[in-house]
């Protein structure tokens, strides 16, 4: 089975991946199911009012949502049966992240309960913490948020002064601190919170009861987006959180933060990549009805070269996430029959792909924003205005590149990580992938062009420039790397583009050796090959910076050299490929993968 981060030294084979046309029917029974309840209940009353849901007036009517779902089952989706809860798989988890994300701000209320809020209790509660909250939070009854972020401590989590002191006789703990930005802390009766005990130099975890005593909320944060989804400070003034309530061991709540952070950052790129969907089906709906010099606009190159863009960018997306589900998902299984406890097992599938986790945040939180900003843009000034309901999406959208540890963060957490396991952990073997470049870069070297029917050939060369580029900058800049971000940004992005790039492909394969209707294959290929060529444009762009901004070497023009060889033109004409693939959604009138 291929390690977090291994994807770069080994090669997968198409029929070990899971791809999204696997689903099963029950899986997407209940894909179908949170959308119509996303439709119904959230989608449709705003129609009607015309007004988005605000947090601040709307409490009740988002509380009502919570038990709505919870009455579906929604609530209870990671929580195992023994808790009232379906115990479903990673990847189905994943797919339900997908669909909700059509209920906009809801996706953040319900993603912070189900998530954030609980999976805390799931992977390392007790069963006497288990038995008592998790049944309540598949319900509803109590609602769940997760409270790690201070005024003075957000990217620099672990610098938090909220305080945690034992009593005397060893009964309580008293809580005092603040915490900002808490999703769901509004009406939650649950706080996960990372306070330091004493002076302790890591973080500990708490499940605190709102009736604890000793809360108090600010009022609503006025944001830019996610309206609908309560986001408040909340203030602990000696309150009282009994010894038992204590998460995991002293001192394990930073762990737990960040495990529980690779879940979030995952589930917020499939919730993206929903989301991203849901808007390129409006913009084609949309652009097959405005008419402009007796024209649908969907006629126009410069639409279809938005719509074609925006469905590569979202396929190939999607196909990284879902691969990476699976990993997880038997990767827990793998460490179940090794007999870790069901809830070790769901924190080592977590841990083993925090590279890929942190990688598709990033991806795909960006290919969202790509997304709402065209299909805005495709709307013209009905886009901007507030009646269309675009710019709410738009809006919406704009967080995902902040939380879940913003962009640039886990840009260097990807980077960061994959280091990490190669050189101090070992468990890659970057440097043998590096030593076996030169024979093949030489014999590579004179040819000109890439040509379709070698995307194979094309992807290891990605990642034998990311191994080089990235050895040739470890070498020059040794231990000053890391605050060499700009550098470092730029690799993560080409590491970034070899997995999505590769996962594509895999799907691809995987694809051509199954029968499906020769018209998707037709756009699913070409997909594939703009893909290619737009992957191999920024990864050029994105390897040239980080060359270029290398101290200067006798060896940089080689180095230079190497990046136009080996990111060189791929023979494809992106124009025809983009409107090819723009026409059949629009004659779909949607996206319909
Ligand atoms: C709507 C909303 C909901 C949220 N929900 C929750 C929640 O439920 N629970 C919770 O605990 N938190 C929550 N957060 C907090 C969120 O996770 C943080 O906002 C986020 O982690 C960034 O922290 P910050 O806002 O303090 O920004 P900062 O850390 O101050 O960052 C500001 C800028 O500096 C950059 N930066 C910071 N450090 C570095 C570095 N080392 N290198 C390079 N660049 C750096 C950042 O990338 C960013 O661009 C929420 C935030 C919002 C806005």
């Amino acid at each position: 089975m291929l390690k977090g981060g291994e994807f770069l030294v080994k090669n997968t084979e198409p029929e070990s991946i899971f791809i999204p046309e696997e689903w099963t029917e029950e899986q997407l029974m209940i894909r179908d199911m949170v959308k119509d309840f996303c439709d119904q209940e959230i989608l449709q009353p705003m129609r009607e009012s015309g007004k988005e849901l605000n947090a601040s007036t709307d409490k009740d009517k988002i509380v009502e949502l919570l038990h709505k779902s919870a009455e579906l089952g929604l609530c209870g989706l990671s929580i195992p049966e023994e808790y009232g809860g379906m115990d479903l798989d990673f990847n189905t988890g994943l797919l339900f992240g997908e669909a909700i994300s059509t209920g906009f701000s809801f996706a953040t209320t319900i993603g912070a309960h189900t998530s954030i809020g609980s999976l805390p209790i799931v992977y390392y509660g007790t069963e006497d913490q288990k038995a008592k909250y998790l049944p309540k939070i598949a319900t509803a009854e109590y609602k769940a948020s997760y409270a790690l972020t201070e005024p003075g401590a957000g990217s620099d989590a672990n610098s938090g002064k909220t305080k945690a002191i034992p009593s005397e006789d060893g009964t309580h703990y008293i809580l005092n601190g603040q915490k900002m930005w808490i999703t769901n802390g509004g009406f939650a009766d649950i706080f996960i919170v990372f306070a330091k005990i004493e002076d302790d130099k890591n973080l500990s975890a708490f499940i605190v009861e709102k009736n604890f005593g000793g809360i108090t909320l600010g009022e609503e944060e006025r944001k830019l987006g996610i309206k609908g989804s309560s986001t408040v400070q909340v203030f602990f003034t000696d309150c009282k959180v009994p010894s038992e309530n204590l998460l995991a061991k002293r001192g394990d709540g930073f762990k737990i933060a960040l495990n529980i952070l690779n879940s979030g950052r995952i589930k917020l790129s499939s919730g993206s990549i929903g989301g991203g969907k849901f808007a390129l089906t409006q913009a084609i709906i949309y652009a097959n009805e405005r008419k402009q010099f007796k024209k649908s606009i969907s006629e126009f190159g410069a639409i279809k070269h938005k719509i074609g863009e925006m469905a590569t960018q979202l396929f190939a997306a999607e196909s990284a996430i879902y691969r990476t589900g699976k990993y997880i998902d038997e990767k827990e299984s793998i460490a179940a029959q090794a007999g870790a406890t069901k809830s070790e097992s769901k924190v080592i599938g977590l841990r083993e792909y925090a590279v890929e986790c942190a990688i598709l945040k990033v991806y795909c939180s960006e290919v969202l924003d790509y997304c709402v900003d065209e299909t805005l843009q495709i709307f013209g000034g009905m886009g901007y205005s507030a009646e269309a309901g675009i710019e709410m999406g738009y809006r919406d959208a704009r967080i995902t590149r902040i939380y879940e540890g913003t962009n640039e963060i886990n840009r260097m957490l990807s980077f960061g990580e994959l280091m990490k396991r190669a050189f101090q952990e070992k468990e890659i073997d970057l440097i043998s992938a590096g030593k076996k470049i030169p024979t093949s870069f030489v014999s590579q070297l004179f040819s000109s062009k890439y040509h379709p029917g070698e995307e194979r050939k094309i992807i290891d060369n990605m990642k034998r420039l990311f191994i080089a580029v990235s050895g040739i900058a470890g070498k020059k800049l040794g231990m000053k790397m890391i605050d060499e971000q700009e550098i470092v940004m730029s690799l993560a992005d080409v590491l970034a583009e070899v997995y999505v790039t590769e996962s594509l492909f895999l799907r691809v394969e995987k694809l051509r050796k199954q029968s499906h209707e020769s018209s998707k294959m037709i756009i699913v290929e070409q997909i594939l090959q703009l893909h290619i060529y737009e992957s191999l444009g920024r990864i050029r762009i994105a390897l040239g910076h980080a060359v270029d901004s290398l101290p200067d070497g006798s060896k940089q023009k080689l180095q230079r050299k190497m990046i136009r060889r080996f990111a060189r033109r791929y023979t494809v004409n992106p124009k025809e490929l983009r409107r090819n693939i723009a026409n059949y959604f629009i004659a779909e009138s949607g996206y319909t993968f």
